[in-house]
């Protein structure tokens, strides 16, 4: 017998027909939460949003925004795992999230989460002469480059170094570039195959190297990871809230 979390909590699963949306549907079954409604391209997502409480998403960022009306209108709580967001649709996440409780991540598996820690206090210890660079392997049919784990990292590496994604990141590197500059920050985006996710930071200086890599080899790490912050942000106030505020690593 199945053990349910809350007979009457329900959730939606955007993209189900997606490699992530039907991971998270076989989560949903295994951690004894309900799934009220999955829908695909097509479907009607304010009939699907009513039967439920909370919305599991994973499609494309084109999706996003009338993700976000609905839920605004429908007051519906919302897990967001889609990446590649362009920097007007990341406003919109984090304006939503005034008024309601979203997590969003660009990475749910408890294992990312340890790196990103990792890599913080790597870059506090390590001091600026290490170079910083971020590469990340993915499947062939991954659509948006870099990976959204892949900017996070940058992301932590700017934070501590006090530069911008934006201004002083460097994706890939061709032709006559010149040396490279102690302040970028260098990103490298591979693809083939059915890889599931890789992510190593390197830190180099002369004479020495660290390296710290993450290599995930099922997607289930991440649908479990999204399904339990579902159940964590039931009740919560609104905010934007991550998955190390889900695994209380802050
Ligand atoms: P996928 O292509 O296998 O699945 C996406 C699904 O979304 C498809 O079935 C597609 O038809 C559906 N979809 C697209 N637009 C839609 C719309 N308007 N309405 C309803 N459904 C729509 O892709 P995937 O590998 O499952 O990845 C999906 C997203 O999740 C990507 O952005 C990927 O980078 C991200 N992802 C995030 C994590 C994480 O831990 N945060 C992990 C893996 C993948």
């Amino acid at each position: 017998m199945r053990v349910h979390f809350m007979s009457d909590f329900k959730l939606l699963v955007t993209g189900c027909k997606g490699r992530m949306g039907q991971a998270v549907i076989d989560a949903a079954d295994a951690q004894g939460v309900p799934v009220g409604a999955a829908i695909d391209v097509g479907d009607s997502l304010a009939a699907a949003l009513e039967l439920s409480h909370c919305v599991i998403d994973f499609t494309s960022h084109h999706f996003t925004d009338e993700l976000l009306a609905e839920c605004l209108k429908q007051k519906k709580s919302m897990v967001i795992g889609t990446t590649g967001h362009t920097s007007d649709e990341l406003a919109r996440i984090k304006e939503a999230s005034k008024t309601l409780p979203i997590v969003f991540a660009s990475n749910f598996s408890v294992g990312v989460n340890t790196l990103f820690w990792l890599t913080r206090k790597a870059t506090e210890l390590l001091g600026p002469d290490f170079d910083l660079e971020v590469i990340e392997m993915h499947h062939r049919l991954k659509k948006d480059s870099p990976s959204g784990t892949a900017r996070t990292l940058v992301e932590i590496l700017a934070d501590v170094r006090g530069l911008e994604y934006d201004k002083d990141c460097r994706h890939g590197r061709f032709g006559d570039v010149g040396a490279r500059t102690p302040k970028e920050i260098g990103v490298h985006a591979i693809r083939g195959g059915d890889v599931v996710g890789d992510h190593t930071v390197v830190f180099a200086n002369v004479g020495e190297r660290v390296e710290l890599t993450h290599k995930a080899s099922s997607r289930d790490t991440f649908a479990g990871g999204a399904v339990r912050a579902a159940r964590w942000l039931h009740g919560k106030p609104a905010g934007l809230y991550d998955m190390q505020d889900v695994l209380g690593l802050k």
